[in-house]
Protein backbone atom coordinates (compact mmCIF):
# COMPACT_ATOMS: atom_id res chain seq x y z
CA UNK A 1 0.00 0.00 0.00
CA UNK A 2 1.54 3.74 -0.98
CA UNK A 3 1.18 6.25 1.69
CA UNK A 4 1.78 9.84 1.79
CA UNK A 5 4.50 9.50 4.30
CA UNK A 6 8.01 10.86 2.90
CA UNK A 7 10.09 9.05 1.73
CA UNK A 8 14.35 8.40 3.08
CA UNK A 9 15.33 5.18 1.31
CA UNK A 10 17.80 4.85 3.61
CA UNK A 11 16.25 4.08 6.60
CA UNK A 12 14.03 1.02 6.41
CA UNK A 13 13.47 0.75 10.36
CA UNK A 14 13.27 3.72 11.01
CA UNK A 15 10.71 5.16 13.53
CA UNK A 16 9.46 8.18 11.64
CA UNK A 17 8.44 6.32 8.72
CA UNK A 18 5.05 4.20 9.07
CA UNK A 19 4.60 0.74 9.43
CA UNK A 20 2.97 0.41 6.81
CA UNK A 21 5.76 2.27 4.54
CA UNK A 22 8.75 0.18 6.16
CA UNK A 23 6.91 -2.90 4.98
CA UNK A 24 5.87 -1.52 1.26
CA UNK A 25 9.73 -0.61 1.08
CA UNK A 26 10.78 -4.02 2.13
CA UNK A 27 8.60 -5.94 -0.24
CA UNK A 28 9.71 -4.00 -2.90
CA UNK A 29 13.49 -4.07 -2.73
CA UNK A 30 13.52 -7.78 -1.27
CA UNK A 31 10.35 -9.62 -3.01
CA UNK A 32 10.23 -8.26 -6.40
CA UNK A 33 13.93 -9.53 -7.54
CA UNK A 34 12.34 -13.30 -5.95
CA UNK A 35 8.87 -13.29 -6.45
CA UNK A 36 9.09 -15.33 -9.63
CA UNK A 37 11.01 -18.06 -7.65
CA UNK A 38 8.86 -17.78 -4.63
CA UNK A 39 6.05 -18.53 -7.41
CA UNK A 40 7.58 -21.41 -9.09
CA UNK A 41 8.92 -23.00 -5.49
CA UNK A 42 12.48 -22.60 -5.69
CA UNK A 43 12.47 -20.38 -2.54
CA UNK A 44 10.57 -20.07 1.20
CA UNK A 45 11.03 -16.69 1.60
CA UNK A 46 12.50 -16.97 4.78
CA UNK A 47 15.12 -14.34 5.26
CA UNK A 48 12.21 -11.72 3.84
CA UNK A 49 9.77 -13.14 6.76
CA UNK A 50 12.25 -12.90 9.76
CA UNK A 51 13.34 -9.18 7.75
CA UNK A 52 9.62 -7.88 7.82
CA UNK A 53 9.09 -9.24 11.14
CA UNK A 54 11.70 -6.99 12.21
CA UNK A 55 10.27 -4.20 10.97
CA UNK A 56 7.75 -4.39 12.50
CA UNK A 57 5.23 -6.36 10.44
CA UNK A 58 3.70 -9.29 12.86
CA UNK A 59 3.74 -7.19 15.97
CA UNK A 60 0.58 -4.76 15.28
CA UNK A 61 -1.93 -6.10 16.05
CA UNK A 62 -3.43 -3.93 18.63
CA UNK A 63 -5.04 -2.45 15.58
CA UNK A 64 -5.56 -4.95 13.01
CA UNK A 65 -5.51 -2.65 10.11
CA UNK A 66 -2.25 -1.66 10.31
CA UNK A 67 -1.81 -5.71 10.05
CA UNK A 68 -3.86 -5.57 7.23
CA UNK A 69 -2.60 -2.61 5.25
CA UNK A 70 0.65 -4.66 5.80
CA UNK A 71 -0.24 -7.55 4.12
CA UNK A 72 -1.96 -5.34 1.57
CA UNK A 73 1.51 -3.88 1.11
CA UNK A 74 3.47 -7.24 0.49
CA UNK A 75 0.39 -8.42 -1.69
CA UNK A 76 1.39 -5.72 -3.87
CA UNK A 77 4.47 -7.41 -4.88
CA UNK A 78 3.95 -11.18 -4.07
CA UNK A 79 0.70 -12.88 -3.61
CA UNK A 80 2.63 -16.05 -1.83
CA UNK A 81 4.30 -14.17 0.48
CA UNK A 82 1.11 -12.33 1.41
CA UNK A 83 -0.63 -15.21 2.16
CA UNK A 84 2.45 -16.49 4.60
CA UNK A 85 2.26 -12.95 5.89
CA UNK A 86 -1.67 -13.94 6.84
CA UNK A 87 0.13 -17.26 8.36
CA UNK A 88 2.28 -15.81 10.43
CA UNK A 89 -0.13 -12.81 11.12
CA UNK A 90 -2.70 -15.71 12.16
CA UNK A 91 0.11 -17.15 14.71
CA UNK A 92 0.30 -14.15 16.56
CA UNK A 93 -3.20 -13.34 16.50
CA UNK A 94 -3.69 -16.56 18.27
CA UNK A 95 -1.12 -15.90 20.58
CA UNK A 96 -2.20 -12.23 21.44
CA UNK A 97 -5.66 -13.38 22.39
CA UNK A 98 -5.22 -16.63 24.21
CA UNK A 99 -5.79 -16.80 28.00
CA UNK A 100 -2.83 -18.59 29.04
CA UNK A 101 -0.18 -16.97 30.54
CA UNK A 102 2.70 -19.21 30.65
CA UNK A 103 1.77 -19.79 26.50
CA UNK A 104 2.31 -15.84 26.09
CA UNK A 105 5.28 -15.43 28.04
CA UNK A 106 6.91 -18.05 26.09
CA UNK A 107 6.08 -17.26 22.97
CA UNK A 108 4.72 -13.91 22.29
CA UNK A 109 7.41 -11.82 21.37
CA UNK A 110 9.50 -14.33 19.39
CA UNK A 111 6.26 -15.31 16.79
CA UNK A 112 5.64 -11.12 16.93
CA UNK A 113 9.12 -10.36 16.08
CA UNK A 114 9.18 -13.28 13.39
CA UNK A 115 11.96 -15.13 15.43
CA UNK A 116 9.18 -17.54 15.45
CA UNK A 117 7.99 -18.18 12.15
CA UNK A 118 4.64 -20.17 11.17
CA UNK A 119 1.21 -20.17 10.64
CA UNK A 120 -2.65 -21.71 11.02
CA UNK A 121 -4.44 -25.60 10.34
CA UNK A 122 -7.39 -23.99 11.00
CA UNK A 123 -8.84 -24.97 7.57
CA UNK A 124 -9.96 -28.43 8.62
CA UNK A 125 -11.43 -26.75 12.00
CA UNK A 126 -13.24 -23.92 10.40
CA UNK A 127 -15.03 -26.81 7.91
CA UNK A 128 -15.80 -28.91 10.57
CA UNK A 129 -18.08 -26.09 12.23
CA UNK A 130 -19.89 -25.41 9.60
CA UNK A 131 -20.80 -28.91 8.69
CA UNK A 132 -18.48 -29.27 5.47
CA UNK A 133 -16.39 -32.59 6.79
CA UNK A 134 -15.07 -34.03 10.04
CA UNK A 135 -12.53 -32.84 12.67
CA UNK A 136 -9.08 -34.85 11.68
CA UNK A 137 -7.16 -34.79 15.13
CA UNK A 138 -7.66 -36.37 18.27
CA UNK A 139 -6.34 -35.86 21.70
CA UNK A 140 -6.78 -36.96 25.19
CA UNK A 141 -5.57 -36.03 28.70
CA UNK A 142 -2.04 -36.84 30.43
CA UNK A 143 -0.63 -35.64 33.00
CA UNK A 144 0.46 -31.71 31.74
CA UNK A 145 -0.74 -31.78 28.71
CA UNK A 146 -2.72 -33.45 25.92
CA UNK A 147 -1.36 -36.27 23.17
CA UNK A 148 -2.56 -36.02 19.72
CA UNK A 149 -2.76 -37.68 16.71
CA UNK A 150 -4.47 -37.47 13.39
CA UNK A 151 -2.94 -35.68 9.92
CA UNK A 152 -3.72 -32.14 8.11
CA UNK A 153 -3.38 -32.26 4.25
CA UNK A 154 -2.04 -28.59 3.91
CA UNK A 155 -0.32 -26.38 6.16
CA UNK A 156 1.77 -23.41 5.21
CA UNK A 157 4.31 -21.18 6.64
CA UNK A 158 6.15 -24.15 7.89
CA UNK A 159 10.09 -25.31 8.53
CA UNK A 160 11.64 -27.74 10.99
CA UNK A 161 11.51 -24.98 13.79
CA UNK A 162 8.27 -23.59 13.01
CA UNK A 163 4.90 -23.97 15.02
CA UNK A 164 1.26 -23.46 14.01
CA UNK A 165 -2.17 -22.91 15.51
CA UNK A 166 -4.82 -25.62 15.21
CA UNK A 167 -7.46 -27.77 17.28
CA UNK A 168 -8.21 -31.17 17.92
CA UNK A 169 -11.24 -33.00 19.50
CA UNK A 170 -10.88 -35.14 22.80
CA UNK A 171 -11.29 -38.48 21.95
CA UNK A 172 -14.51 -40.97 22.93
CA UNK A 173 -13.97 -42.51 26.03
CA UNK A 174 -12.18 -39.66 27.63
CA UNK A 175 -13.40 -37.18 29.73
CA UNK A 176 -14.70 -34.11 28.30
CA UNK A 177 -15.07 -35.84 24.83
CA UNK A 178 -16.15 -33.70 21.91
CA UNK A 179 -14.66 -30.55 23.44
CA UNK A 180 -12.38 -29.28 21.21
CA UNK A 181 -8.88 -27.48 21.95
CA UNK A 182 -7.15 -25.07 20.33
CA UNK A 183 -3.34 -25.62 20.37
CA UNK A 184 0.28 -24.62 19.52
CA UNK A 185 1.65 -27.53 17.32
CA UNK A 186 5.56 -27.82 16.90
CA UNK A 187 7.12 -28.95 13.54
CA UNK A 188 10.44 -29.29 15.82
CA UNK A 189 8.29 -32.62 17.67
CA UNK A 190 10.09 -35.96 16.46
CA UNK A 191 6.53 -36.75 16.49
CA UNK A 192 5.15 -34.39 14.26
CA UNK A 193 6.32 -35.20 10.50
CA UNK A 194 5.83 -32.16 7.34
CA UNK A 195 5.45 -34.42 3.99
CA UNK A 196 6.23 -31.96 0.99
CA UNK A 197 2.86 -31.30 -1.22
CA UNK A 198 2.40 -31.87 -4.99
CA UNK A 199 2.97 -29.02 -7.19
CA UNK A 200 0.33 -26.46 -6.56
CA UNK A 201 -1.12 -24.01 -9.34
CA UNK A 202 0.81 -21.24 -7.59
CA UNK A 203 1.99 -20.79 -3.89
CA UNK A 204 4.78 -23.69 -4.36
CA UNK A 205 6.75 -21.11 -2.33
CA UNK A 206 4.61 -21.31 0.57
CA UNK A 207 6.43 -24.04 2.92
CA UNK A 208 3.12 -26.13 2.40
CA UNK A 209 3.39 -29.77 4.22
CA UNK A 210 0.85 -32.38 4.72
CA UNK A 211 1.32 -32.46 8.80
CA UNK A 212 0.63 -35.75 10.51
CA UNK A 213 0.91 -35.93 14.09
CA UNK A 214 1.99 -39.81 15.35
CA UNK A 215 0.91 -39.38 19.60
CA UNK A 216 2.51 -36.23 19.69
CA UNK A 217 2.13 -34.72 23.55
CA UNK A 218 1.36 -31.03 23.17
CA UNK A 219 2.46 -29.69 26.75
CA UNK A 220 -0.32 -27.33 28.63
CA UNK A 221 2.02 -24.10 27.65
CA UNK A 222 0.99 -25.08 23.97
CA UNK A 223 -2.53 -25.00 24.73
CA UNK A 224 -3.90 -21.55 23.01
CA UNK A 225 -7.61 -22.32 24.38
CA UNK A 226 -9.40 -25.22 26.65
CA UNK A 227 -12.28 -25.35 25.47
CA UNK A 228 -11.56 -24.11 22.18
CA UNK A 229 -15.00 -22.76 20.86
CA UNK A 230 -15.97 -19.41 22.90
CA UNK A 231 -12.13 -18.63 21.41
CA UNK A 232 -12.52 -19.35 18.10
CA UNK A 233 -15.62 -16.80 18.29
CA UNK A 234 -13.70 -14.21 19.15
CA UNK A 235 -10.32 -14.70 16.86
CA UNK A 236 -12.51 -15.74 13.76
CA UNK A 237 -13.60 -12.03 12.29
CA UNK A 238 -10.02 -11.08 12.46
CA UNK A 239 -8.71 -14.40 10.89
CA UNK A 240 -10.98 -13.85 8.43
CA UNK A 241 -10.25 -10.43 7.62
CA UNK A 242 -6.85 -10.32 7.63
CA UNK A 243 -7.12 -12.37 4.68
CA UNK A 244 -8.66 -9.24 3.02
CA UNK A 245 -5.26 -8.30 2.75
CA UNK A 246 -4.21 -9.98 0.42
CA UNK A 247 -7.09 -9.16 -2.01
CA UNK A 248 -6.70 -5.39 -1.53
CA UNK A 249 -2.43 -5.85 -2.32
CA UNK A 250 -3.39 -8.15 -5.60
CA UNK A 251 -6.36 -5.87 -7.02
CA UNK A 252 -4.39 -2.84 -6.28
CA UNK A 253 -1.37 -4.56 -8.45
CA UNK A 254 -3.90 -5.60 -11.43
CA UNK A 255 -4.86 -1.73 -11.28
CA UNK A 256 -1.12 -1.26 -12.02
CA UNK A 257 -0.82 -4.07 -14.51
CA UNK A 258 -3.70 -2.73 -16.65
CA UNK A 259 -2.34 1.05 -16.64
CA UNK A 260 0.98 -0.12 -17.14
CA UNK A 261 -0.18 -1.24 -20.26
CA UNK A 262 -2.93 1.51 -21.36
CA UNK A 263 -0.36 3.55 -22.94
CA UNK A 264 0.59 1.39 -26.03
CA UNK A 265 -3.05 -0.59 -26.14
CA UNK A 266 -5.54 1.88 -24.98
CA UNK A 267 -6.65 2.18 -28.55
CA UNK A 268 -8.07 -1.33 -28.47
CA UNK A 269 -8.18 -2.23 -25.06
CA UNK A 270 -10.81 0.86 -24.22
CA UNK A 271 -13.17 -1.87 -25.98
CA UNK A 272 -13.23 -4.28 -22.88
CA UNK A 273 -15.81 -3.99 -20.44
CA UNK A 274 -13.87 -3.55 -17.32
CA UNK A 275 -11.57 -0.71 -16.96
CA UNK A 276 -8.92 -0.19 -14.70
CA UNK A 277 -10.95 2.67 -13.37
CA UNK A 278 -13.92 0.20 -12.13
CA UNK A 279 -11.77 -1.87 -10.00
CA UNK A 280 -10.33 1.75 -8.73
CA UNK A 281 -12.94 2.52 -7.41
CA UNK A 282 -13.86 -1.68 -6.35
CA UNK A 283 -11.04 -1.76 -4.54
CA UNK A 284 -11.56 2.12 -2.57
CA UNK A 285 -14.74 0.49 -1.45
CA UNK A 286 -13.23 -3.30 -0.03
CA UNK A 287 -10.75 -1.45 1.48
CA UNK A 288 -13.36 1.40 3.29
CA UNK A 289 -15.61 -1.60 4.49
CA UNK A 290 -12.27 -3.98 5.36
CA UNK A 291 -11.28 -0.78 7.54
CA UNK A 292 -14.08 -0.35 9.01
CA UNK A 293 -14.57 -3.61 10.18
CA UNK A 294 -10.92 -4.19 11.31
CA UNK A 295 -11.25 -1.80 13.70
CA UNK A 296 -13.67 -3.26 16.10
CA UNK A 297 -12.50 -7.43 15.57
CA UNK A 298 -13.69 -8.64 18.71
CA UNK A 299 -17.46 -7.51 17.84
CA UNK A 300 -20.17 -10.07 18.75
CA UNK A 301 -23.34 -9.33 16.94
CA UNK A 302 -24.55 -11.40 14.18
CA UNK A 303 -25.11 -8.55 11.85
CA UNK A 304 -21.14 -7.86 12.26
CA UNK A 305 -20.45 -11.74 11.44
CA UNK A 306 -22.09 -11.07 8.34
CA UNK A 307 -20.11 -8.40 7.04
CA UNK A 308 -17.33 -10.09 7.80
CA UNK A 309 -18.37 -12.77 5.82
CA UNK A 310 -19.49 -11.15 2.82
CA UNK A 311 -17.16 -8.45 2.58
CA UNK A 312 -15.10 -11.56 2.64
CA UNK A 313 -16.47 -13.53 -0.16
CA UNK A 314 -16.47 -10.15 -2.51
CA UNK A 315 -12.92 -9.52 -1.98
CA UNK A 316 -12.33 -13.18 -3.39
CA UNK A 317 -14.44 -12.46 -6.16
CA UNK A 318 -12.96 -9.39 -6.58
CA UNK A 319 -9.62 -10.71 -6.95
CA UNK A 320 -10.58 -12.74 -9.86
CA UNK A 321 -12.32 -10.81 -11.62
CA UNK A 322 -9.44 -7.83 -11.52
CA UNK A 323 -6.67 -10.88 -12.07
CA UNK A 324 -8.82 -11.68 -15.09
CA UNK A 325 -9.41 -8.35 -16.38
CA UNK A 326 -5.81 -7.58 -16.17
CA UNK A 327 -4.52 -10.73 -18.55
CA UNK A 328 -7.37 -9.59 -20.74
CA UNK A 329 -5.88 -5.47 -21.07
CA UNK A 330 -2.53 -7.10 -21.15
CA UNK A 331 -2.72 -10.11 -24.36
CA UNK A 332 -0.24 -12.44 -25.12
CA UNK A 333 2.71 -9.99 -23.05
CA UNK A 334 0.60 -11.05 -19.87
CA UNK A 335 0.63 -15.12 -21.32
CA UNK A 336 4.28 -15.18 -21.18
CA UNK A 337 5.40 -17.24 -17.78
CA UNK A 338 7.16 -14.04 -17.05
CA UNK A 339 5.00 -12.28 -16.85
CA UNK A 340 3.43 -11.01 -13.46
CA UNK A 341 -0.24 -11.12 -15.17
CA UNK A 342 -0.96 -14.72 -14.95
CA UNK A 343 0.96 -15.10 -11.71
CA UNK A 344 -1.92 -12.82 -10.22
CA UNK A 345 -4.70 -14.83 -12.14
CA UNK A 346 -3.14 -18.20 -10.47
CA UNK A 347 -2.55 -16.37 -7.13
CA UNK A 348 -6.24 -14.85 -7.29
CA UNK A 349 -7.62 -18.41 -7.72
CA UNK A 350 -6.14 -18.84 -4.10
CA UNK A 351 -7.95 -15.81 -2.12
CA UNK A 352 -10.94 -17.41 -3.51
CA UNK A 353 -10.49 -20.88 -2.67
CA UNK A 354 -8.15 -20.64 0.84
CA UNK A 355 -10.63 -21.23 3.93
CA UNK A 356 -12.77 -20.00 3.95
CA UNK A 357 -13.99 -20.75 0.15
CA UNK A 358 -16.24 -19.04 -1.70
CA UNK A 359 -18.41 -21.77 -1.82
CA UNK A 360 -18.07 -22.06 2.15
CA UNK A 361 -18.56 -18.43 2.55
CA UNK A 362 -21.92 -18.77 0.29
CA UNK A 363 -23.11 -21.70 2.62
CA UNK A 364 -21.98 -19.85 5.79
CA UNK A 365 -24.30 -16.83 4.65
CA UNK A 366 -27.13 -19.38 4.11
CA UNK A 367 -27.11 -20.98 7.15
CA UNK A 368 -26.95 -17.81 8.64
CA UNK A 369 -29.66 -16.37 7.03
CA UNK A 370 -31.45 -19.63 8.13
CA UNK A 371 -30.65 -20.04 11.27
CA UNK A 372 -31.57 -16.67 12.07
CA UNK A 373 -35.05 -17.19 11.38
CA UNK A 374 -35.11 -19.80 13.85
CA UNK A 375 -31.93 -22.04 15.28
CA UNK A 376 -28.40 -22.15 15.41
CA UNK A 377 -24.94 -22.95 14.34
CA UNK A 378 -21.37 -21.88 13.19
CA UNK A 379 -19.05 -22.07 16.34
C1 LIG B 1 -1.43 -23.99 -1.48
C2 LIG B 1 -2.35 -24.27 -0.34
C3 LIG B 1 -2.01 -23.86 0.93
C4 LIG B 1 -2.85 -24.12 2.00
N1 LIG B 1 -2.47 -23.72 3.24
C5 LIG B 1 -3.26 -24.00 4.30
C6 LIG B 1 -2.87 -23.63 5.62
O1 LIG B 1 -1.85 -22.99 5.84
N2 LIG B 1 -3.67 -23.99 6.64
C7 LIG B 1 -4.83 -24.69 6.46
O2 LIG B 1 -5.49 -24.98 7.43
N3 LIG B 1 -5.24 -25.01 5.22
C8 LIG B 1 -4.48 -24.70 4.14
N4 LIG B 1 -4.90 -25.04 2.88
C9 LIG B 1 -6.22 -25.62 2.70
C10 LIG B 1 -7.19 -24.60 2.12
O3 LIG B 1 -7.42 -23.55 3.04
C11 LIG B 1 -8.52 -25.24 1.78
O4 LIG B 1 -9.06 -25.86 2.89
C12 LIG B 1 -8.37 -26.26 0.72
O5 LIG B 1 -7.88 -25.58 -0.43
C13 LIG B 1 -9.66 -27.02 0.40
O6 LIG B 1 -10.71 -26.15 0.51
P1 LIG B 1 -12.10 -26.49 -0.19
O7 LIG B 1 -13.03 -25.43 0.23
O8 LIG B 1 -11.85 -26.70 -1.64
O9 LIG B 1 -12.54 -27.83 0.51
P2 LIG B 1 -13.55 -28.99 0.05
O10 LIG B 1 -14.10 -28.72 -1.32
O11 LIG B 1 -14.52 -29.15 1.12
O12 LIG B 1 -12.65 -30.21 -0.12
C14 LIG B 1 -11.48 -30.39 0.55
C15 LIG B 1 -11.41 -31.80 1.11
O13 LIG B 1 -11.41 -32.72 0.01
C16 LIG B 1 -10.40 -33.66 0.16
N5 LIG B 1 -9.47 -33.46 -0.97
C17 LIG B 1 -9.81 -33.01 -2.16
N6 LIG B 1 -8.75 -33.00 -2.99
C18 LIG B 1 -7.72 -33.42 -2.30
C19 LIG B 1 -6.36 -33.61 -2.61
N7 LIG B 1 -5.82 -33.39 -3.80
N8 LIG B 1 -5.57 -34.02 -1.63
C20 LIG B 1 -6.06 -34.26 -0.44
N9 LIG B 1 -7.36 -34.11 -0.10
C21 LIG B 1 -8.18 -33.70 -1.01
C22 LIG B 1 -9.83 -33.44 1.53
O14 LIG B 1 -10.53 -34.24 2.45
C23 LIG B 1 -10.12 -32.00 1.83
O15 LIG B 1 -10.24 -31.67 3.18
C24 LIG B 1 -4.07 -24.80 1.79
C25 LIG B 1 -4.43 -25.21 0.50
C26 LIG B 1 -3.58 -24.94 -0.56
C27 LIG B 1 -4.01 -25.38 -1.94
Amino acid sequence: MTTSVLRKPDTIASDDVSLVERVSRLSRSELTPIAHAIDEGTIYPEQVLRNLGAAGAWSAHADLRDTIAGIAAIGETCGATAFMAWCQNTLVWYIVNSANPALKARFARSASSGALLGGTGLSNPMKSFFGIEQLKLKGRRVEGGYVVRGALPWVSNLGPDHMFGTIFEVEAGETAAGDKVMFLADCADANVTLTPCKPFLAMDGTGTYAVQFRDAFIPDDQVLAAPAMPFVKNIRAGFIMMQNGMALGLIRDCVAIMQGVRPSLEHVNRFLPQQPEDFTTLLAELEAETMELAATPHESSNDYWRRVIDLRLRAGEASVAAANAAMLHCGARGYLRSHRAQRRLREAYFVAIVTPATKQLRKMLADNTREHQGGQSGP
